[in-house]
């Protein structure tokens, strides 16, 4: 009893069973191709180059210094 399954890529009939070590795919070739759409399907990320943080300069009040010496 053999389980015939179309190649998920070219549709074509595999018999599942020791000759078919590639199933659900009748091939390596079949079963990259379908590994190749997953990859080439990936989402595309572009390249965000997060600008440098920027720091504003804190209005630091130059407090005089206050007279306090002694003697
Ligand atoms: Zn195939």
């Amino acid at each position: 009893m053999a389980t015939v399954t179309p190649c998920p890529t070219c549709r074509r009939d595999v018999v599942w069973g020791e000759n078919a070590p590639f199933r659900p795919f009748c091939s390596d070739r079949c079963r990259l191709i379908d590994l190749g759409a997953w990859f080439s399907g990936e989402r595309a990320i572009p390249g965000r180059d997060q600008s440098a943080l920027d720091d504003p300069d804190d209005a630091g009040g130059d407090a005089p210094g206050t007279g306090r010496g002694r003697g």
